[in-house]
């Protein structure tokens, strides 16, 4: 790393260490097999794959700023097998067996990110304990329920139903009245693993140019990348910038970035863990709209996450995202909520980050084989361990392999555009206000949301 106040933007790049191969400035010009933009999970994992599949091939990777520095060094370190529309929505597009392939390749990809982890040595903090998706109060008893019906269909020994007092039996949080448990996700610390990957990237032949942004991509024969400092011409250019994408020439409204939260506790006193419990380091989230997750480090501290930030108009991605302290105080709120015990506890780090969310919330691998452009994305908060599928599939499809992975229904799926501004604005903004709004009046009567309301009926289409 190179000293700069990491501690300011995240934790996790703050604690992630290692430093990649020291590189000179990037020739003007540039030639190479593939060229990927955005060192992030997507664009390492599709280098880490592509150079295992053709360890002869010549593997660039450009990064606006460090390996890492986007949503991969920021987030909540849930690696599940979640994915934003539910097997039922998928079956009603695609089929039924497409639904569940995609499933199966989901549930695979958690095991596959501690595989990898555990084979190049990467301490990441790996730990899977499950998640545990928790009802906060009798407001959310209809939501719990709703969850454990469709949840009772699925095939295997896949989620269970806990009643308070089985929760109590792992965690105790306040007022909570039962959860539903996930066993296929792990806890891990991101930035050790994006940073430890982007590492295992190079030792496989791989080049990684920290600091040089990609100005626009050209499709073409070869394709191009343009940058500040000169050109690279690829057969294949793969495009990783998940939520920056909407930065990038004619891409504004392929996907809107939003903005998710953290703050973190000061490692936690045996005493303040003895009370809470949680031995297992589940994953822990709520039935609320705006969307709680929390993780229990390695290290004995409480990360808190949410989506309370606004939406800002145009699509701009501030560079001060980190300082909002009204969402950090928030969110701090929110925890003692969770666990009174925090009482006087102090919260050490808060920081921010930008997730992509397409129009219709469904990730996607849009693959232009006559141009040489891969554009890969848009996982809506979920992307820990879907990045790592993704970014397998990628690589299959950058030389021209047919696997299980190509045929699924993300791939070459179009969503809709976003509407232009100040539509857009006005609509994600009204989305944001209407669930906030319908989360407090729950939380407030102890009823459960009406489901009437136009957000969330906009929601629930
Ligand atoms: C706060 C937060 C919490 C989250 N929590 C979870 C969680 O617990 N579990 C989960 O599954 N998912 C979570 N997510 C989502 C998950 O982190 C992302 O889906 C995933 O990291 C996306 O990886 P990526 O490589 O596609 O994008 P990113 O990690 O955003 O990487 C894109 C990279 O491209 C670079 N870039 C951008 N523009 C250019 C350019 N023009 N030229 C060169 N480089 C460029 C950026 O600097 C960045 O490093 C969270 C996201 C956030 C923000």
């Amino acid at each position: 790393m190179d000293g700069r106040d990491y501690a300011a933007e995240s934790f996790w790049l703050e604690t992630c260490g290692e430093s990649l191969v020291p590189r000179p400035e990037l020739p003007a010009d540039l030639s190479c097999d593939v060229a990927v933009v955005g060192a992030g999970f997507t664009g390492l994992w599709a280098a880490y794959y592509l150079l295992g599949l053709r360890p002869g091939l010549t593997v660039t990777v450009l990064e606006a700023d460090i390996a890492g520095f986007g949503a991969s060094g920021r987030n909540g370190g849930w690696c599940s097998a979640f994915f934003p529309w539910e097997e039922s929505q998928l079956a009603r597009r695609f089929g039924p067996r497409l639904a569940r392939q995609l499933m199966a390749e989901l549930h695979d990809a958690v095991d596959e990110v501690g595989r990898v982890a555990g084979a190049e040595g990467i301490a990441c903090d790996f730990l899977k304990g499950g998640a545990l998706h928790v009802a906060l109060g009798p407001e959310h008893r209809a939501a719990l329920r709703e969850e454990a019906r469709r949840v009772a269909a699925e095939p295997g020994a896949g989620p269970r139903v806990l009643d308070r007092a089985a929760l109590a039996e792992r965690v105790r949080i306040a007022g909570a009245i039962g959860a539903i448990e996930h066993p296929q996700c792990a806890r891990l610390h991101p930035g050790r693993l994006v940073r430890g990957l982007a590492r295992a990237v190079e030792r496989r032949g791989g080049t990684i140019w920290e600091r040089t942004r990609a100005t626009a991509v050209e499709p073409g024969r070869p394709a191009r990348i343009r940058t500040e400092r000169g050109t690279i011409t690829a057969s294949t250019v793969v495009v990783a910038t998940e939520a920056y994408r909407s930065q990038l020439p004619g891409r504004r409204r392929d996907l809107i970035p939003m903005t998710s939260t953290i703050v973190l506790t000061e490692p936690l006193p045996e005493a303040v863990w003895s009370a809470i419990g949680w031995a297992g380091a589940e994953c822990l989230s709520s039935y609320r709209y705006s969307v709680d997750y929390l993780q229990r480090t390695a290290d004995g501290r409480i990360l808190f996450g949410g989506r309370g930030a606004p939406y800002r108009f145009g699509s701009r991605i501030p560079a001060d995202l980190s300082r909002d302290r009204t969402t950090q105080a928030m969110l701090q709120e929110q925890a003692r909520r969770w666990f009174p015990v925090l009482g006087e506890v102090r919260f050490t780090h808060g920081w921010a980050g930008v997730l992509g969310v397409p129009r219709d919330f469904m990730p996607s691998i849009d693959h232009d084989r006559a141009g040489g452009v891969i554009v890969a994305g848009g996982y809506v908060g979920d992307g820990v361990s879907t990045t790592n599928l993704f970014g397998r599939t990628v690589a299959e499809l950058a030389v021209g392999e047919s696997t299980e992975r190509t045929g699924l229904p993300f791939v070459d799926h179009r969503s809709p555009r976003w509407e232009p501004e100040p539509l857009r604005w006005l609509g994600v903004r009204y989305m944001q206000r209407g669930l906030l709004a319908v989360d407090q009046r729950a939380r407030r009567t102890g009823r459960p949301p009406s489901g009437r309301t136009v957000a969330e009926r906009i929601y629930r289409h």
